[in-house]
Parts: structure tokens; C-alpha cells; sequence
């Protein structure tokens, strides 16, 4: 995709999210909220040209992380934030799965316990057709196959494969 319009795609993107989380309820019950207890050191990353479009919390420009103090207006929040603790990432062939962010094992619950869970489908649905969205862009491409490296490498670590 050239010249993409990213606050459009981004747009579209949340749209396409909506309200869908994991669960169909609040899973901040089972953790007290712990992925939104970060300090003023530690954000969420951005996705590629997301500042373009993001209404809320503080914009670190150098790292491109949104720190924020623990609360926000969830309609304005980062993707970042609503993808967690699950992430599109890309095979070499450029397919897109859904897969859970082994980056998150130790912190989110979702994860640990994900066999006694009852996961909300249309959720992962619509995270699969915002990787695709995300896929069309070269940059956001690129980004997928940076973050499941990321993802590949924590897994392996955990499972000592
Ligand atoms: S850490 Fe996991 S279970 Fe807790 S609020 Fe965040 S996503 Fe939900
Ligand atoms: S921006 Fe909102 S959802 Fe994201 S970590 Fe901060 S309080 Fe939590």
C-alpha cells in the first residue's frame, strides 16, 4: 500500500475492533488490571504511525510508546491495548494468525490459565482482519514480523524449545 492514510487505517482498525475484548466480560476482575498498573518508565508500543491518531496519553517520541497513568477513555486507547495479550502475528509467507503474546505470560492471567477460559471468538475474528489490514502496509509489515520475532523467541524461552 503506498501513501497509506494511517488515522484512516486506524480508524478503521478500532472500528473493526469495536468493543471486542478476549472475554465477553471484564477480565480486569481477574488481575485487578494488572497490564494498566505500568509506571512513567514503562508505555505500550505503538504500532506504526498510530500517533497519527491517538487521542490519549502521552506520546514518547524517541521510543513511540503511550505512557499513561493507569486510566483512560477506553474509545481513544492504543491498539497496543486493545489486542492484549494476543497479537496477529505473520508467517514467512505472509499469512496472518492469532496468536497469544508470550511477552505477556508472566503478567496477564488470560494467558497462564487460558485453558479454563472461555475466549470470545469474535474477538480473535476481528484481530485476524486487522492484521491483514495492517499486512496491505508495508511498515505495519514489517512491524508484525519484528513483534513475532518477539513473540517466537519469549515462547521458546518458556517452553525451552
Ligand atoms: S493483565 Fe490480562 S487479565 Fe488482567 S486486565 Fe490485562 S488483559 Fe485482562
Ligand atoms: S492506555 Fe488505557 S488501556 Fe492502555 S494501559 Fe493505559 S489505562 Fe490501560
Amino acid at each position: 500500500m503506498k501513501n497509506t492514510d494511517y488515522k484512516k487505517m486506524y480508524e478503521k482498525i478500532y472500528n473493526t475492533l469495536g468493543d471486542l475484548t478476549p472475554l465477553e466480560v471484564d477480565c480486569g476482575v481477574l488481575c485487578d488490571g494488572a497490564c494498566c498498573k505500568g509506571d512513567e518508565q514503562t508505555g505500550m508500543r505503538l504500532f506504526p504511525h498510530e500517533e497519527s491518531c491517538l487521542k490519549v496519553a502521552e506520546i514518547e517520541s524517541g521510543e513511540k510508546l503511550a505512557v499513561c497513568n493507569g486510566t483512560c477513555n477506553r474509545s481513544y486507547r492504543p491498539l497496543a491495548c486493545r489486542i492484549f495479550p494476543f497479537f496477529p502475528t505473520i508467517d514467512e509467507n505472509g499469512k496472518i494468525f492469532v496468536e497469544p503474546d508470550y511477552r505477556a505470560f508472566r503478567l496477564c492471567p488470560l494467558l497462564s490459565h487460558s485453558d479454563e477460559i472461555l475466549f470470545d471468538q469474535k474477538f480473535f475474528k476481528a484481530l485476524k482482519k486487522v492484521g491483514k489490514f495492517l499486512a496491505k502496509d508495508d511498515e505495519c509489515k514489517e512491524y508484525l514480523y519484528k513483534i513475532t520475532e518477539e513473540i517466537d523467541m519469549y515462547h521458546s524461552f518458556l517452553y525451552n524449545e
